[in-house]
C-alpha cells in the first residue's frame, strides 16, 4: 500500500511537472489570430508544389471584409510566376504635414518543403499538442505573417488611426525558388513599400528552463558567397606519378584555408550583441571574453574562448569553409582537374574583392585558381547593418520589460540570411524582432515537426501589437 501510494504521489507530481497547461484563447483578438494562423498553415505554400498566391488571396478577402479599400490592398503576382503572389496592404494613418514615413511589416508566406511520410502528423494541418503548435510554417514564418495580419485587422476593427501609414508586405520565395517576392517588390514596386524602417523575422527571444533570458533584435546579416577552387594539371599515367598533381595541389590549398582564420571585425550591431549577451552568460569567462574582444578585437585569449562557440565564432568574422569536392577522371590516370566549392559567409562591411584576394594570399603558390560564383554578381555584400533607432530600441526594451521582466534586449547579426538584406539594399533599415521565444532544440524551423509554444505565439501576438502601436500611435493626451 505504502509503496503504491508513494508511486501514486510520484505520478501526480510527475503529471504536474510534465503537463504543459493548455492555454485558453481568452480573447477575441487571440481567436482571430488562431483562425488566420490555421488558415495560412493549411494552405500549402511550398515553392515546388504549393501556391503562395492562394494564401495571399485568402488574406486579401479578409482585409477587404474588414473595410480596407481596394486601392490599399495590392495582390502582386509576377507574370512569369503565377503561384508566387505577394500581398501589400496599406493601413492609412492620419497623414498630413510632418507625418513620419510609414512603418513596414515584412513576413514571408512560403515555407520549406515537408513530406507527409516524414512527419508523424500532417505538416499542413495546424496541430495543437502539449502546449505546442505543430506544422510547417508554425514558426518560419507564418507565425509572424499571421500575427502582423491579425493585428492590422484588429486595429482596424477598433478604429485606431495611426500617426503614420503602416504597410504590410507578405511575400513569396524567401526560402529559395525563382521569384523572391521581397527582392521583386523592392525593385519593381518600391513606392508601395517605401518606409522609414521595417520589422521582419530573424530576432527571437531565448528561454532557459522555460524562463525568458534575452530578447533579440536582428539588425544585420552576413552574406553567403561561393568560390570555386580549381587545380589543373596535364595529367598522365598513374603508374608514373610526379610531384605536381591536381588533387594534391587542391588539398594543400584547402588545408591552408582550414588553418586560416579571418580577423575579428566588429560593427555596431555585433558590438552591441557582445556587450548585451555578456550580461546573460552563465559562464563568467565567456562573459569576460565578450567584453574583452569589444575593447580589443585583437585579444587572442578572448578570441580563443569565444571561438569554441561556432555561432559566436561566426559572428566575429567572415568565415570560409570547403563544402564540396570533386576531382580526377579515371582510376588509372593522374588527375587533370580537381575542384572544390568554398562557401564564405562575409561580414556585411566587407567586400568580395577583399575576401577573394585574402583567399588567394592564403592558398599562396599552390597553383589553385579561385573564382567567384553565384549571387555575387548581384552585389549583395555591403547591405549595411541597420543602426537601431533609439525610438525603436526604446519601445522594444520597454515592452520586453513589461512582458518578461528585466531581461537584456540583444541586437544581433544573423550568420544566415533573411529577406531583410533586400530591404536594407533598397535603403529601408530592417530589424528582426518577434517577441517569439524558443528554448534550445525547440527552435527547429525547416525541420520535421516544426513547432512553437502556444504561449510564445500569443505572447508574440501581444508583443508585436504593442510594438506596432507604440511606433505608430502617439496620440497626445
Ligand atoms: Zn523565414
Amino acid at each position: 500500500m505504502r509503496r503504491l501510494s508513494l508511486f501514486a504521489l510520484l505520478a501526480v507530481v510527475l503529471a504536474v511537472v510534465l503537463a504543459v497547461p493548455l492555454r485558453a484563447q481568452s480573447t477575441a483578438h487571440e481567436k482571430l489570430a488562431r483562425e488566420v494562423y490555421k488558415q495560412l498553415i493549411e494552405i500549402n505554400t511550398v515553392d515546388s508544389v504549393g501556391s503562395v498566391t492562394k494564401a495571399v488571396e485568402a488574406l486579401a478577402v479578409r482585409f477587404k471584409a474588414a473595410g480596407f479599400p481596394d486601392a490599399d490592398i495590392h495582390v502582386l503576382i509576377p507574370t512569369n510566376a503565377p503561384t508566387k503572389g505577394n500581398l501589400v496592404v496599406r493601413y492609412r494613418g492620419r497623414g498630413g504635414v510632418g507625418a513620419p514615413k510609414p512603418l513596414l511589416l515584412l513576413a514571408h508566406l512560403d515555407v520549406v518543403a515537408a513530406l507527409r511520410a516524414d512527419w508523424p502528423r500532417d505538416p499542413f494541418t495546424l496541430n495543437e499538442e502539449n502546449g505546442f503548435f505543430l506544422g510547417r510554417g508554425t514558426s518560419d514564418d507564418k507565425s509572424m505573417a499571421s500575427i502582423f495580419a491579425t493585428n492590422l485587422l484588429w486595429m482596424k476593427q477598433e478604429g485606431v488611426v495611426p500617426d503614420r501609414d503602416i504597410i504590410l508586405a507578405l511575400t513569396a520565395d524567401e526560402e529559395g525558388g525563382s521569384s523572391n517576392g521581397a527582392h521583386w517588390i523592392a525593385t519593381e514596386h518600391k513606392d508601395l513599400i517605401d518606409a522609414e524602417y521595417a520589422i521582419n523575422e530573424g530576432g527571437d527571444g531565448a528561454l532557459i528552463n522555460g524562463k525568458p533570458v534575452t530578447n533579440g533584435v536582428q539588425a544585420a546579416e552576413k552574406v553567403s558567397v561561393n568560390f570555386t577552387f580549381t587545380a589543373l594539371n596535364s595529367g598522365g599515367h598513374s603508374s608514373m606519378p610526379r610531384p605536381d598533381n591536381a588533387i594534391y595541389a587542391l588539398t594543400k590549398a584547402l588545408l591552408k584555408v582550414s588553418e586560416f582564420e579571418f580577423p575579428v571585425v566588429l560593427n555596431p550591431v555585433t558590438t552591441a550583441y557582445l556587450l548585451q549577451s555578456s550580461k546573460a552568460m552563465p559562464d563568467p569567462a565567456v562573459a569576460a571574453a565578450m567584453k574583452a574582444i569589444v575593447a580589443n578585437p585583437k585579444d587572442k585569449k578572448a578570441n580563443a574562448i569565444l571561438a569554441k562557440d561556432a555561432f559566436v565564432h561566426s559572428v566575429l568574422r567572415t568565415t570560409c569553409v570547403a563544402t564540396r569536392l570533386a576531382g580526377g577522371h579515371a582510376n588509372n590516370a593522374l588527375p587533370q582537374t580537381a575542384t572544390s566549392n568554398v562557401n564564405c559567409r562575409i561580414e556585411p562591411t566587407s567586400t568580395y574583392e577583399y575576401v577573394k584576394s585574402t583567399l588567394e594570399r592564403v592558398v599562396g603558390d599552390t597553383g589553385v585558381k579561385i573564382t567567384l560564383i553565384g549571387n555575387a554578381l548581384k552585389g549583395v555584400v555591403g547591405a549595411p547593418p541597420s543602426a537601431v533607432p533609439a525610438e525603436f530600441l526604446g519601445a522594444v526594451t520597454a515592452i520586453t520589460k513589461k512582458m518578461w521582466g528585466d531581461i537584456p534586449v540583444v541586437p544581433n547579426m544573423s550568420t544566415g540570411a533573411t529577406d531583410g538584406r533586400y530591404m536594407r539594399e533598397a535603403g529601408i533599415p530592417t530589424f528582426g524582432v518577434s517577441g517569439l521565444f524558443y528554448e534550445g532544440e525547440e527552435r527547429n524551423m525547416h525541420g520535421r515537426d516544426e513547432k512553437i509554444r502556444v504561449k510564445s505565439y500569443y505572447d508574440g501576438l501581444a508583443f508585436l501589437d504593442q510594438l506596432v502601436r507604440t511606433l505608430t500611435v502617439k496620440t497626445k493626451m
